[in-house]
């Protein structure tokens, strides 16, 4: 523990030699930085040059070609093509590995999915007319993923939704086709399981995005359980033909299909690629990685991530082939997985490569032609629980290629535009924004395993999941800039030396400084609201402090052992916590290990003031208050993993319906379902519920004592937590 001495000038730190403001900065070559302050403009003109739009589409087009399905023999096709080009890239133990995805192998807190492969898939309305409705031959998605083995024919009958008991009342599905628009899953359990339904023509729509509704001949990637081994079929159409569907039923008209499918869920493999660039220090690993699954033709989502880590893989290795950047420090491994299943696989088969990665770029969708898919491509950062100076090396590349794509667009030179010849001239329409959760990133930045992820998402896309992901929807240059973004933010991490590092240092301070006049004035308005609003506000400003802290920490991980880096790291902390400090007073600094937390003095508060608080809501004072004792207990994880693996729900497999509902309580919050992730991350074995509840309430937004404790309560009683005696 130590207190922190008032410093009166709190910059005069930051410019700790005053003559190296003055030089510019150069590498070992004699290259300079002007571009970015962390690789030099001649690394940067090097991966410029190589990096190909074109190359990077053309493995879309190729991927496009398959219905990549987790454990199916599309999925597979496309593994092994990865396989082949980044051998002929040059790229190092190659390999395809295959493990079990059979309904029954667990991985960590993932019960595998069957595998699935389908034959044929037909669908045609034979009364009163004659014409073909759907077909497996002529669209992928036309068939929802899992659907088995069928030939029947039989009545259509309107459901709506079909997600709620009210749907069915006064119909009788039996032995019908149920024509339904809710989530297909959903649809099968009430319909066909229940109701004895023998299938489903389904118009189910996509995620919400501002075109909702609008692009009516999407159809929609559908899938019924992989974990109900009873499932019927469903067929998928487009809203433009279920309307019509819908307003012939509703005349009373009497229509009959015949459905043909031959299809079965069945033991089957992930199967997952992986390639290395090797490091000089082979102890420690930067990594790349996508997802390789999904629809026919899923080009944006998620061939455009899988071919930008290909070509990032093609580019780093040749121009390190070619001498003309550094074989990096850390060695560099590129992942191709089927999405969150195959990384969490990866990770409960090989915890001594994990225990080596030190960060992670993930790319899932980074290709989307804005135009056509009003696609912004956001650069995200690392969950509050995760603070990193990664945000920092992703925010100066992404700045760097936006500024250029701008500068190139408005005639101002093309030499930062990273246009690809054949792709488009236009702004680069992108962003750095919070943490959003829906991707493999999720599995590597867990409470369990602690990477930090450089996460690179198009959003929204109005053809994600549908038969419109085309190529057709990629631009080319958007490939090479987001190829940039990857290559460049990945290679620092892989190679940095301690200049490098302590420029970095620099860059996340004065960002830190930047945000204390925003966070003091938002203290300062939850002060003047009583003394809760007191304690909240202090509570905002050790929360941040300590955040910022944790990455400035973060970048001593570059370069381990220097003692110059160390130096500067602690100089940067003291003098941002001193700015602090000069605008409110005292607080205690402690130091454990690489953790650091910040506290007011207690002073003018009774220790045990905390505890008699009052609950603000009247209602919460009638709740049993202990759920978990005094919430001063401290838990920690005996299990490894996400609570939610791609369709698999750990707890509903194994909690009560009264139990989950905490979970529907936190989880019907705006972002609740981030706030479970965080809860469960914040379990460190150091943080109390208090303390979980505390940084949650800094960082996201006020959460009460009692539904964090409640949640980590339910968290005990499955296993995967435990509490300190
Ligand atoms: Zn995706």
């Amino acid at each position: 523990m130590k207190k922190i001495a008032p410093i009166f000038v709190l910059l005069i730190l930051l410019i700790q030699n005053p003559l190296a403001v003055l030089a510019t900065f150069q590498d070992g070559q004699g290259s300079r930085y002007t571009k970015t302050p962390l690789l030099s403009d001649r690394e940067i003109a090097a991966m410029a040059a190589e990096l190909n739009g074109i190359i990077a589409k053309d493995t879309i087009i190729e991927l496009a070609r398959h219905h990549r399905v987790q454990a199916s023999s599309g999925f597979s096709r496309s593994a092994e093509y990865i396989a082949s080009k980044a051998k002929e890239y040059g790229l190092e133990q190659v390999q395809i590995e295959r493990f079990p995805a059979d309904g029954e192998a667990v991985y960590h807190t993932l019960k595998s999915t069957p595998g699935w492969e389908a034959e044929r898939g037909k669908l045609v309305e034979v009364e009163p007319n004659r014409v073909g409705v759907a077909d497996y031959d002529e669209m992928r998605v036309a068939l929802a993923d899992y659907s088995q083995t069928a030939e029947v024919t039989a009545e259509l009958i309107d459901v709506g939704a079909g997600t709620s008991a009210q749907d069915y009342e006064g119909k009788e599905v039996e032995g019908r086709i149920v024509l339904a628009g809710g989530n297909v899953a959903a649809v099968h359990a009430l319909a066909c399981k229940e109701r004895g339904a023998v299938g489903i023509l389904s118009y189910q729509q996509n995620q919400v995005t501002g075109w909702s509704g609008d692009y009516v001949d999407n159809v929609r990637w559908g899938h019924l359980s992989p974990y109900e081994p009873e499932n019927k079929f469903a067929f998928m159409i487009s809203l433009r033909t279920a309307a019509k569907y819908r307003e012939r039923l509703a005349r009373g008209e009497r229509i009959r299909l015949q459905a043909e499918v031959k299809a079965a869920m069945q033991p089957g493999y992930y199967d997952i690629v992986s390639a290395v660039i090797p490091g000089t220090d082979p102890g420690e690993e930067i990594v790349y990685t996508c997802h390789l699954c999904h629809q026919k033709p899923g080009a944006n989502d998620n061939a455009s991530g899988a071919a930008a880590i290909l070509e990032v893989a093609r580019t780093l290795a040749t121009l390190i082939r070619r001498g003309e950047i550094r074989q990096p420090r850390r060695t560099i491994r590129f992942i191709w997985p089927p999405e969150i299943n195959g990384t969490l696989v990866y990770f409960s088969e090989h915890p001594e490569i994990v225990s080596r990665m030190k960060a992670v770029v993930h790319c899932d969708m980074v290709g989307g032609n804005f135009e056509i898919t009003k696609s912004i491509l956001h650069v995200t950062r690392t969950p509050a629980s995760l603070p990193s100076a990664i945000n920092t090396v992703a925010e100066i590349i992404a700045n760097y290629v936006i500024a250029g794509s701008v500068k190139a667009a408005s005639g101002q030179g093309v030499e930062d535009g990273l246009i690809s010849p054949q792709g488009s001239k236009s702004s680069l329409v992108a962003d750095i924004t919070p943490y959003e959760m829906g991707s493999d990133h999720d599995v590597y930045q867990e409470g369990s395993f602690r990477i930090p992820a450089i996460y690179l998402r198009d959003w929204p896309d109005v053809f994600i999941h549908t038969n419109n992901d085309t190529p057709a929807n990629i631009d080319p240059t958007k490939m090479k800039r987001s190829s940039f973004i990857a290559a460049a933010s990945g290679y620092f991490l892989a190679r940095a030396n301690a200049e490098e590092a302590s420029r970095l240092a620099d860059e996340i301070f004065a960002r830190a400084l930047a945000r204390v006049p925003r966070l003091r004035d938002r203290a300062r308005s939850l002060e003047a609201s009583g003394p809760e609003g007191a304690e909240e506000g202090r509570n905002l400003i050790a929360k941040s402090l300590e955040s910022d802290a944790m990455a400035l920490s973060s970048v001593l991980a570059l370069v381990p052992g220097d003692e110059g880096l160390e130096s500067k790291v602690d100089n940067l902390i003291n003098q941002l916590s001193g700015s602090w400090l000069f605008l409110t007073g005292q607080f205690i600094e402690r130091r454990r290990g690489d953790r650091i937390t910040f506290t007011f003095e207690p002073k003018e508060e009774p220790k045990n003031k905390k505890k008699e608080k009052k609950p603000r809501n009247p209602k919460e004072a009638s709740r049993p208050r202990s759920v978990v004792g005094d919430y001063s207990r401290v838990p920690s994880r005996k299990v490894k993993g996400p609570m939610n693996v791609y369709y698999y729900d750990y707890l509903a497999d194994r909690a009560s319906e009264e139990d989950l509902s905490i979970v529907r309580r936190i989880g019907s919050r705006p972002g609740g379902g981030r706030i479970l992730y965080e809860i469960l991350n914040l379990v460190d074995g150091k943080r109390s519920a208090r303390d979980i509840r505390d940084f949650i309430t800094a960082a996201y937004e006020p959460i009460p004592v009692e539904e964090v404790a409640g949640y980590l309560q339910l968290l005990e009683k499955v296993g995967v937590i435990e509490f300190e005696e």
